[in-house]
Formats: C-alpha cells, structure tokens, sequence
C-alpha cells in the first residue's frame, strides 16, 4: 500500500472538517451490556428519543412482502405524507430520516462564508451540517425559560428552530415564530421531529412564508427510527430544487419506504402510542420536578455533574443521556426518554435509589 504522511492527508481533507465535534448519539444496548456485564434484554434505553411500543403491525407485514431486488418506488409514500399533512405532493420531500432531508436541503443553501443562527441547546445536527457545508454557526444561548432569546441576526443564511426542541423539550409558540420569520430574509427550518407529542403544530404557516421549511421524522411518534425515514413540507420552490439535488431515490430503502406507507395507513395506533407517552410523560414530570415537555421526553436538572449522574443510572442498566455534548446544556443536565410505564417504573426507582 503507498502510505502519505499525516500532512500530506490533512492537506487533501477540507480544513472545515478540523473544526467538527462529532454527533453524539445515545448509548445502546451492546454498548452498556459489554461495559456493565448487564444482560441486554435487561436494559431500560431511555436515552435516543425512541417509541417504546414501535409501529403498528401493518409495518411487519409491509416488510414480509418487499422486493429487495428492486429499486424503491416512492410515489406511494409520498402521497401518504401529503394525505397526512394535508399538503400536495408537490410540496413534500424525503429523505434518509430528517438528517438525510437535511443534509440535502444544506446543499441546497449553505456555502463557505454563510452564517446560520442556532438557538442552543438544541440538537447538534445543525451544526455539524453548517461546518462541513464551510459555513459559520451562531450559536445564541436560549433565555431562562429556553425560549429563543434574539433576533435572528440581519446576515444569517439560515437558521434552525426545533419545536418542541431537543433537549429542553419546550415549544416556539406561533407568535415567536412568526416574528422571527417577519424579521429575517432568512431560509427557516423549524424541525417538528417531536410535534405529534406536543398540542400544536405549526406546518400550516409553510402556506404563509415562502423561506418556511417545516422539516418532519417517521423515527419518532410512528416508532420507525431504525427504518430512517424523514420529510420536509417546503414551498414549491425549494422542494423543487431540494429533487433536483437530492441523492438517488433520496437516500431511502424500499423497506423504508413499505415501512412509511403501512405505518401512515394506521393513524390510530399512533395516535394510541402517543396518548400513553403522554400521560406517563406527565407522571415522570411530577415525579421527578423536570421541566416541563411537549415531546417524549423530560429534561432533567442534576445536582452533581450529569456524567457521574447518568453514570449511575447507567450501572443499573437504564441508560440515560447525558447532556453535556449538547452546546449550552452546561454540566448539570440530563434528557430521560419517556418509555412504557414497566420502564419509567424501573428509571423512577433507580431515580429514588440515586437521587
Ligand atoms: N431533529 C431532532 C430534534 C431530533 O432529535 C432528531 C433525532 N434524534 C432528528 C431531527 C433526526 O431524526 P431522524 O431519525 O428522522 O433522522
């Protein structure tokens, strides 16, 4: 093998990526089954955002019967979305989970010397995304309850708001949102990862702005995270332009995309799963004095400093995530996913054990 020296490789790699912090995602069960000899089918995983009771049975079913050796055929899937959101198929695109719709739709915007706003904590996808498109993130801390402090500053190319936001699990209202997207020239991504947990969503207003991008995941309230299947509702034209760059069959599996129309064919049991996380998200809040959430999820304060807090909730086999990768968290913070009521039992007693 012809081997260069550690310049000669730095030198062919895009200086941007020297100032990346990688994605942190959250533990899994192999991971804390090696590390702490704790059987996995033991383990609690309230650490990823996941949907404990998964997608409904006409997912299985959709998968027993796909055509692995062919291409995949969104069309199906597409008009699924559009019937769900209530927008034309025009104006819905797709991709590998919504990191796959954003990483295209970065493409799309993003250049060296651009700037994008990112109200933190928040999920570090953004940035990722901004730094290796050779852009700039300003990060602005949110306010004392997390609300989106500022004003999206006048040369920002693009700015990411999350609602309900990831970690702190609190909404942007309307009003807010409307108001920063009156005050800026802006291309505005407002990620609904979590919105089916939440009392309202605000994808009608792609209606109203034409730099609204409301970007959307099957991950979360449909339990498809594994499939990774995600969609935007974007004016005509940016979803235009989004197709035109958008990788081949936009990154998705025809798994995938079986998996996305069966489980959109099934409101209800959705629906069903998303009423038990919230009620048992609400006796978790009460429980463990978290700040309130409209995602399925709770942010915790922890007294000592989160790595040795989740440490040991973590050593009883229920993994937890630690916030301190989430820029802004500071060192005090943990996010607990809400699971079903046997899991948050076994995380409500470690958490009287620990705390
Ligand atoms: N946005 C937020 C706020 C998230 O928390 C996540 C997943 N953790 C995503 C987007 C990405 O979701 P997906 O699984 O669809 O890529």
């Amino acid at each position: 093998m012809v081997s260069h020296s550690d310049s000669w490789r730095r030198s062919k790699l895009r200086p941007a990526l020297s100032l990346l912090k990688p994605y942190v995602a959250g533990k899994g069960f192999g991971e804390i089954s090696r590390k702490y000899g704790i059987a996995p089918e033991t383990i609690v995983k309230l650490g990823s955002n996941e949907n404990p009771y998964g997608p409904c049975p006409k997912v299985m079913q959709a998968l027993a019967g796909i055509s692995p050796e062919r291409y995949p055929e969104p069309e199906e899937l597409i008009a699924g979305i559009a019937a769900y959101t209530g927008f034309p198929e025009e104006m819905i695109i797709i991709g590998a989970g919504m990191d796959g719709v954003m990483d295209t739709m970065t493409r799309l915007f993003l250049e060296k010397g651009d700037r994008t706003f990112i109200p933190t904590p928040t999920f570090s996808y953004y940035e990722i995304l901004t730094i290796t498109a050779g852009a700039t993130p300003i990060l602005e801390p949110r306010g004392q309850h997390f609300e989106v402090a500022g004003e999206i500053p006048a040369d920002i190319k693009m700015a990411f708001l999350c609602s309900p936001n990831n970690p702190t699990g609190n909404v942007t209202s309307e009003e807010e949102v409307c108001a920063l997207l009156e005050s800026t020239e802006a291309i505005v991504f407002l990620d609904e990862a979590y919105v089916e947990f939440a009392d309202k969503s605000l994808i009608r207003l792609v209606e109203q702005y034409d730099n609204l991008i409301v970007g959307r995941t099957l991950s979360k309230a449909f339990g498809l995270a594994g499939m990774r299947l995600g969609y935007a509702v974007a004016p005509r034209w940016i979803a235009d332009q989004y197709r035109r760059a958008a990788p081949p069959f936009y990154g998705i599996s025809c798994a995938t995309v079986a998996a996305g129309t069966a489980a959109l064919s099934d409101l209800p049991f959705m629906q069903g799963s998303v009423e038990k996380i919230k009620s048992e998200r609400e006796r978790l809040q009460k429980m463990t004095g978290s700040h309130p959430s409209q995602a399925n999820f709770l942010y915790l304060e922890t007294e000592r400093d989160s790595r040795k807090y989740v440490e040991r909730f973590l050593a009883r086999g229920i993994i937890i995530r630690d916030c301190r990768s989430f820029w802004g968290a500071g060192e005090h913070h943990a996010r607990v996913t809400v699971g079903t009521p046997s899991e948050n039992d076994r995380f409500l007693s470690a958490f009287q054990e620990i705390c």
